[in-house]
């Protein structure tokens, strides 16, 4: 009998660690806050669901083409979308337990709390008052209400706030060698301005004809006030987004053809349904007139996975703007200039990275002894295939060698010798490798061999010949893609 438990986010944390996918970051030093290294397995992961996500947005829409932007760039781009002025966020800190609290968190989950016992209208009000303080910037409001809320720090249970302060995400760095000609510049807080940027040079260069996208991978930084929960908020990060350039009047269809096939998207890697849930903005962003959340059931919750926005004109048109470099579009068909409406679609891959992992992660008790085993996807997975000999002698270890050497040109194979075969199994079960390859004597004289499936344990005595094509069946990313 097979049983299943839920699992927790500090048993993630701990096998992240322990088998190799992701590391505190200078650790040695005792680590830098929300700042995080990938391991081995967790790079090899890491790069497949890049692989993945960039071959559904290019290699299968003829008209979405890629870009890799600067992470520094023109101070000036900051101003024009927005971020020097308004992408802050509003801290507060409680002077007992000298605990720091974004203020919309804080006031969100007394709301949430006091919905959950039942007092939907006053929850919700309390939502819509912090809304729109959020919106006035009315910090001294904002404090008024955790004050006549009588709102509580969680350590110290007392409501002594320090004054709400407005809080800028941006790493701000210096560009210059000297204090006088230096200049300031920022960390990009998000990939997308950069394709903003450089949406003519891609528009004239690769001859797209609207609708056309342009996607992005690429690291973001944002100088989070309160980072915690993993790799969910973390101050480097990976972001990978798709700007979709459409015309004016037809936001509406492209938003929920957008929607609808990124959620298509997350189920077809696996993701099970009722883990999925979408979120409607009521509060806007200032670029936006419609957005969602596609949010995952992490072990601590609901919460945004990816979001997608409606852009409207906003961004191109503050760049020609400030630019004052045209960054109209002509329309052959309607012809006609305009400045192109832009939906978004925006995920962060390291979220991606602990959803899978929170998806995967399995403890298993079988007939009261523990099984623990990352159940990814084959396609997904950082190794695929693992050839283990049954023992060090008798030519079976050349035998698997010449296996590994066949293999190894076709997908992520280890070739693994020592400890008792248990063992190997359980290593690999622990890393997500879907097929483990078993040489023994019969190997030898008939040559077969045993494949062991992971999620099932499953074995099967198989012809060498045709292993290598069982497992490329398995774990060709094309069968994701062909779901889309
Ligand atoms: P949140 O409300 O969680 O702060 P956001 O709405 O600010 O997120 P966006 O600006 O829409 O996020 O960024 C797009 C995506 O980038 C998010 O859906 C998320 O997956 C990812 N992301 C944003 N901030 C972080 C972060 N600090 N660490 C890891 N991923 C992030």
């Amino acid at each position: 009998m097979i049983k299943e438990k839920e699992i927790t986010l500090k048993e993630i944390v701990s096998h992240s660690k322990e088998y190799g996918f992701i590391f505190p970051s200078s650790e040695i030093y005792d680590g830098l806050q929300a700042v995080y290294d990938y391991g081995p397995y967790g790079i090899a992961l890491k790069r497949n669901l890049q692989k993945l996500w960039w071959d559904s947005m290019i290699k299968i829409n003829q008209n979405i083409v890629g870009l890799d932007s600067a992470i520094l760039m023109n101070p000036k781009i900051w101003k024009a979308s927005g971020h020097i002025d308004s992408f802050h966020d509003f801290m507060v800190d409680n002077k007992d337990s000298k605990k720091r609290y974004r203020v919309d968190t804080l006031i969100e989950a007394f709301a949430e709390k006091i919905i959950g016992e039942g007092n939907k209208d006053k929850g919700h009000k309390i939502i819509d008052s912090m809304n729109k303080l959020l919106e006035q910037n009315d910090l001294d409001g904002l404090k008024d209400l955790l004050n006549k809320e009588n709102i509580t720090c969680e350590i110290s249970k007392t409501s002594n706030w320090t004054n709400v302060r407005a809080f800028n995400l941006m790493f701000e760095t210096k560009l210059g060698s000297t204090e006088e000609t230096s200049e300031s510049i920022y960390l990009r807080p998000e990939t997308a301005q950069g394709i903003f940027v450089n949406f003519l040079n891609v528009q004239k260069s690769a001859k797209m004809q609207i609708p056309f996208g342009i996607a992005q991978i690429g690291k973001a930084f944002r100088n989070e006030i309160v980072a915690r929960q993993f790799i969910f908020r973390m101050r480097e990060f990976e972001q990978m987004e798709m700007q979709f350039f459409i015309t004016p009047g037809t936001e509406k269809d492209w938003f929920e053809h957008w929607k609808d096939t990124r959620i298509k998207w997350h189920k077809a890697i696996g993701i099970q349904e009722d883990r999925l849930a979408i979120h409607q903005h009521e509060q806007l962003a200032h670029y936006a007139d419609n957005a969602v959340d596609i949010e995952y059931k992490f072990p601590f919750g609901f919460r945004e996975l990816e979001g997608i926005h409606s852009r409207t004109d906003f961004d191109l048109k503050s760049h020609e703007e400030l630019s004052k470099k045209k960054q109209k579009f002509f329309d052959t068909k309607l012809n006609k200039s305009y400045i192109p409406y832009v939906i978004e679609t925006s995920i962060g891959c390291d979220r991606l990275f602990l959803t899978i992992l929170s998806e995967s992660l399995t403890k298993q008790n079988i007939d009261d002894k523990e099984r623990t085993l990352l159940k990814i996807t084959p396609e997904l997975s950082p190794i695929k295939a693992a050839i283990l000999p049954l023992i060090k002698k008798d030519g079976l270890p050349e035998m698997a060698q010449k296996i590994y050497d066949d293999f190894k040109f076709d997908f992520e194979t280890v070739l693994d010798t020592n400890q008792s075969i248990g063992k190997r199994y359980t290593k690999q079960d622990l890393i997500g490798t879907p097929f483990c390859i078993t040489i023994d004597h019969q190997s030898l004289e008939d040559d077969t061999i045993t494949i062991r499936y992971r999620d099932s344990m499953e074995q099967k005595r198989i012809k060498i010949d045709e292993t290598k094509g069982i497992i490329n069946e398995n774990i060709l990313m094309k069968n994701i893609l062909m779901k889309l």
